[in-house]
C-alpha cells in the first residue's frame, strides 16, 4: 500500500500541491530528494526533513489518508 504524504507536511509554508508518493520510505526520500531539487531549487534534502519523513511515515496508515469524519 503506497503512502502519501504532502510536500506542504514536510516544508511548513510552502504552497505547492506536490504529493510525494512511494511503497516504502526509501522510496518517498527519492521521490522528495528529486522533488526538493527539481522545484524547490534546493542542492539536497537536510537530515531533519529525512527524519520528519520517516515520523510521517511511519504515523501514517493508509486507511486513515481519507479526510476524516466529523463525529460531530
Ligand atoms: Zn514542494
Amino acid at each position: 500500500m503506497a503512502t502519501q504524504i504532502r510536500c506542504a507536511e514536510l516544508m511548513p509554508g510552502c504552497r505547492c500541491t506536490f504529493v510525494l508518493i512511494g511503497e516504502n520510505v526509501d522510496e518517498l526520500i527519492a521521490v522528495a530528494t528529486g522533488h526538493a531539487v527539481s522545484d524547490h531549487g534546493m542542492p539536497a534534502i537536510p537530515p531533519a526533513m529525512i527524519a520528519k519523513l520517516r515520523g510521517l511515515t511511519e504515523d501514517r496508515d493508509p486507511s486513515k489518508c481519507l479526510p476524516r469524519q466529523r463525529s460531530a
